[in-house]
């Protein structure tokens, strides 16, 4: 490719919306175009680079066992009602009507589908397991489209689904989705780690998301890990042992009483006031869950995350309730007091925190404004039903759960996910198999996400410097830059053609570029679009050598224009 040719038009400037370097790099090296919110033009670098991500995912899955197929884009609303989602997928499914007044929808994603391609095809045990993949455009109407590819609205994802006999043959596919999806990441040039978590939207039990670790704010996720196991879990599923600390407050109350405890409006003023740790409040806050309020109860040391407490309440949306809703709540209760004096209430939805199963004698608030109850047990709440749930956020320092020691805390970015569906799918849909014995038996499901342009973004995240990007050989649009110094140089515009030439005989994917343009500019665009490797035809030819650069490292050498080539050959083709 001749890069006077190539379409690419680079940036001096980053777009004014874009918050990370991914998203930044991409659109300055000519990449990407907002066409608008969420939703990008992948110009022909961008495409060259997410077939190449799409080519090891599918050597992968295929040598996994995987068969690709490809399922519509538009699916209609009768068969999401018939696995119960129609009502409970929030805004991100975007909905709507054809000529007919029929509903559809755009697929975020495909479990109804081709849980009905499945039920029409797979009749017998004999013909499974089977595992069927896709790699298409998916459309998520997403609250907060942002970081460019990261998180778009219409993005690429490569989707999964196996179909087993039983449990101990979806255990079986489940593990060897995981070692794929570990290859496929090795392969693209990024170090991932296999983390638990919440199974969210997608429902079912057990799920691993494979997590791109930074310390970016590209990394959405918080993710928990032990250095001396290997226990680590998304924030929204990670459990902890905590560091004991005094949860008694025997020393301080003597008897249950209600004192006051005026302007005590935060956690701190409030243990400041009866000069006690917070380790002995127990706080109430209240959350909207799917509409409905819910008090989270929790010793106030600790934070609650929300997904787990969205998951104990069973809802599939949550959000910290507004003033205005706590004070409608408190009215609709007969109470009036305002935030930091909120308590346990009866007839509301309540969730209590595993921490309070061992506090004792602790103070409470009793939805009276500068007033709280000291001295109180659980039983004292008037709780129809004391049950503990944990629906606390860990905290970095906190023990591991299976080893007992400290546990870290980092930042990633999810590229792919795995999910043990079981029947969760089948049985609604009445997708079933016939048994050896004539019986028919619900088809024991999983589902293994990866987004591929997220991918292609992450590994931008993961190789780039200030001058660009440094893409891993696997997924880089062209392997190689050849850059003649000057394209008025004979000897110099002819080494450059000739090298050129040799490379692209040989399978590299390589660009000459023969613009009309100062050295300068030359290797600042070749940094910034990040080819592997740079050959430049300049001054060195009268010695007959070129100058070699490799991207990765900065190494720059001189060679004989053949050792140059050979290098690179020997680098991209092995
Ligand atoms: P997230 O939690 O980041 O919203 P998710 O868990 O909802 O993602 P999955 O349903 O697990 O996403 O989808 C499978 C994969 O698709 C994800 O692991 C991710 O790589 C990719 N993906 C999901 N949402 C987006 C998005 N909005 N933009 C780009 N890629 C996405
Ligand atoms: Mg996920």
């Amino acid at each position: 490719m001749k890069m006077s040719k190539l379409f690419v038009q680079t940036l001096r400037e980053d777009p004014s919306d874009a918050e990370v370097v991914s998203h930044k790099l991409l659109a300055r090296a000519g990449y990407i175009r907002k066409l608008t919110p969420g939703i990008y033009n992948f110009l022909p670098l961008m495409w060259r680079v997410l077939k190449k991500v799409e080519t090891i995912v599918r050597e992968e899955m295929d040598r996994a066992g995987a068969q690709e197929l490809l399922m519509p884009f538009v699916q209609p609303k009768e068969l999401w009602e018939e696995s119960g989602r129609w009502e409970v997928y929030g805004k991100e499914l975007m909905r709507m009507k054809d000529r007919h007044d029929r509903d559809m929808c755009l697929g975020p994603t495909h479990e109804e589908v081709i849980t009905s391609v499945a039920r029409d095809g797979l009749k017998s045990y004999k013909q499974l397991p089977v595992n069927l993949y896709q790699i298409q455009s998916k459309f998520r109407d997403e609250v907060r489209p942002r970081y460019g590819l990261l998180r778009g609205r219409e993005f690429i994802m490569k989707d999964a689904y196996s179909f087993d006999l039983d449990e101990k043959g979806l255990d079986k596919e489940y593990e060897n989705m995981a070692q794929a999806y570990k290859r496929i990441f090795d392969r693209c040039g990024l170090d991932t780690k296999m983390v638990q978590s919440d199974s969210g939207a997608i429902g079912g039990s057990v799920s691993h998301e494979f997590m791109v670790i930074t310390d970016t704010d590209a990394g959405e996720n918080d993710v928990f890990y032990c250095n001396s196991c290997d226990y680590s879990a998304n924030s929204n599923h990670a459990i902890s042992k905590l560091p004991t600390a005094v949860v008694d407050g025997g020393e301080y109350f003597t008897q249950k009483e209600i004192v006051d405890t005026p302007n005590t409006h935060s956690i701190e003023d409030l243990s400041e006031f009866l000069k006690i740790p917070s380790t002995l409040i127990l706080k109430t806050l209240v959350y909207i869950v799917d509409k409905s309020p819910v008090l989270a109860l929790i010793r106030a040391d600790k934070t609650v995350e929300e997904t787990k407490l969205m998951n104990a309440a069973g809802g599939i949306e949550i959000r910290i309730a507004t003033s205005a809703e706590i004070a409608e709540l408190m009215e609709q209760n007969g109470f009036c007091a305002v935030p930091g004096f909120i308590g346990p209430m009866k007839g509301v939805k309540t969730v209590i925190d595993e921490t309070a199963r061992d506090m004792k004698n602790f103070v409470v608030g009793i939805n009276q404004t500068d007033k709280h109850m000291v001295g109180a047990n659980l039983e004292d709440l008037g709780l129809e039903d004391i049950k503990f749930t944990d629906i606390r956020l860990v905290d970095a320092g906190d023990f591991c759960p299976v080893c007992g020691k400290p546990l870290f805390v980092t930042k990633g970015i999810e590229v792919g996910n795995i999910f043990k569906l079981g029947t969760k799918y089948s049985k609604p849909m009445n997708a079933v198999y016939t048994d050896a014995d004539g019986k028919n038996v619900p088809y024991v499901m999983g589902c293994y996400g990866i987004g591929i342009s997220r991918t292609a973004a992450a590994a931008v995240e993961a190789h780039h410097d200030e001058h660009g990007i440094k893409w891993p050989i696997s997924i880089a649009p062209y392997h190689v830059v050849v850059v003649p110094v000057s394209t008025n140089d004979e000897t110099q515009m002819s080494c450059a053609e000739k090298i050129y030439k040799e490379l692209i005989e040989a399978g590299v994917e390589a660009v000459i570029d023969d613009r009309d343009e100062r050295a300068g500019v030359k290797f600042k665009d070749a940094d910034l679009i990040g080819f592997p490797f740079r050959i430049t035809a300049g001054k060195t030819l009268s010695e007959g050598l070129v100058e070699f650069k490799v991207r990765e490292t900065g190494e720059v050498k001189n060679l004989t224009p053949e050792d140059a080539v050979k290098e690179v050959i020997q680098a991209v083709l092995g």
